[in-house]
């Protein structure tokens, strides 16, 4: 957070980005002072790294974990209850979820496609990644085994619907919940939002309740993200300690996916669905909106954009006040297309990195948590690294993976937060132009 009266500090990516670099060239010099013999890490490094470097990491870690579950319920209902207020907004509301639920799959489908084509995480030598898996092996060996452990595909659909919801929050985490973990929850809280907004008076209750629990999760995030320096630090000294610098020049292969993929989204999915529905032309659409473009790269935040949106929306592209107050307030926390498609990039980089392989049902797990993810970020700077972590624990690839991304993370995040606020403004322009042609029709008789 910014203190304009304090003297100036530097501002918390600065820190993030120093910390890694601090943690890779720190465990980049122990691995020459303390060289591997016969491929086995020197004993004096291994200890250092246990006990001293991860152990920040894991702080860090546990500080996100603790809220994770309570965030994503509350935000994923509260998301819904907004969105879902189908009832009261008739077409414009379902309208608008159609749109956010298709271009959000759209967006996770080109992630995906990118990550298995490029394939940046198996740029790391097979037998770094094979180091890898067994450094991780005794956190994720459990969790690997459950998820792959053979279910049908009608189970696995099944098991997103929870028996018994509280059960499978108490075993989202470590793997041990009897159904779909994390994924089940997902869907009680999808549940929850929608049977919210069909009776918003006498919810309203709960909805302060649930309004509390997600600020004060993002309150404890606020805090771990302080520690976020120190904690990547000792994550990238693990990292580097045990590996090199292989794992930096795999990651320039991870940014370069990561952006390959959103401008494919930006400039190809977005271009051909105002084109095809709103009936403009794409070159118009993002000149028109380039102040909501730069103001989003800025501040890599689509709540802190929605104020220059909402106006850019009404003056520049012609929606209705209505419409556009209705879809772009939704929009700026439930529809975050850049976000959905970063996750399910990462989650696969991740997995290549420690070389866990993903069956196909681990893979569409993927690609629905990442879409509901999507729906349940928060639209502030950092807002998916929580889900990140939660989805990488659920497919079990080691979360220290976030370590090796919270680096280049600001980078990632002002690029997908342009595309998430591009997502509302291209939803806003379709919606509204449909509601348009519904007006120009003629009136039917009564
Ligand atoms: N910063 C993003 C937004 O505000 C959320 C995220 O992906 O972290 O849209």
């Amino acid at each position: 957070m910014d203190h304009p009266a304090s003297k100036p500090r530097l501002s918390l990516h600065w820190q993030i980005l120093i910390g890694l670099s601090i943690g890779a060239i720190a465990g980049w010099i122990a691995r020459q002072v303390w060289p591997a013999v016969a491929g086995k890490m020197d004993p004096t490094l291994e200890w250092l790294t246990k006990n001293v470097a991860e152990t920040f990491g894991q702080v860090f870690l546990r500080l996100i974990f603790m809220v994770v579950v309570p965030l994503v319920f509350s935000a994923l209902t509260l998301g819904v209850a907004g969105i879902g207020d189908v009832r009261r907004l008739g077409k414009l509301g379902v309208r608008t979820l159609v749109m956010t639920l298709l271009l959000s799959s759209a967006s996770v489908a080109i992630g995906l496609g990118m990550a298995n084509f490029v394939q940046p995480g198996a740029r790391l030598p097979k037998e770094k990644r094979i180091e890898l898996r067994a450094k991780y092996a005794d956190q994720s060996q459990d969790t690997v085994k459950k998820a792959a452990s053979a279910k049908t595909p009608r189970d696995s659909l099944l098991d997103i619907i929870p028996r018994n919801p509280l059960q499978e929050m108490v075993g989202a985490l470590d793997g041990s919940s009897p159904g779909g973990g994390m994924l089940a929850v997902m869907f009680f809280a999808l549940v929850c939002g929608v049977a919210i907004s069909i009776s918003p008076e006498r919810t309203a209750p709960l909805v302060a309740v649930l309004e509390g629990i997600y600020d004060i999760a993002m309150v404890v995030i606020g805090w771990a993200m302080k520690l976020a320096p120190i904690g990547v630090a000792g994550l990238m000294f693990s990292l580097t300690a045990t590996l090199g610098v292989d794992i930096l020049r795999t990651l320039i292969w991870y940014v370069g996916a990561v952006l390959a993929a959103l401008a494919l989204h930006m400039f190809g999915v977005y271009s051909l669905v105002v084109w095809l529905v709103a009936k403009l032309s794409p070159r118009q659409f993002f000149s028109r909106i380039s102040e909501v473009l730069l103001t989003a790269f800025a501040t890599s935040s689509s709540n802190a954009t929605l104020p220059t949106s909402l106006r850019v929306a009404e003056e520049k592209l012609g929606v209705k006040r209505e419409v556009a107050n209705f879809v772009l307030t939704v929009g700026s926390t439930a529809n975050q297309n850049g976000t959905a498609l970063y996750e399910g990039i990462t989650v696969l980089f991740l997995a290549q990195v420690f070389d866990v392989e993903l069956t196909f049902a681990q893979q569409v797990q993927v690609v629905l948590m990442s879409v509901l993810a999507g729906v349940g970020t928060a639209g502030v700077p950092g807002g998916s690294l929580p889900l990140v972590v939660l989805v990488l624990k659920s497919v079990g690839v080691p979360e220290q993976g976030i370590g090796i991304i919270l680096g280049v993370d600001r980078l990632l995040d002002m690029c997908r937060t342009t595309l998430n606020v591009t997502g509302d403004l291209a939803v806003a322009v379709c919606v509204d132009r449909g509601e348009k042609s519904l007006e120009t029709e003629p009136p039917c008789p009564t």
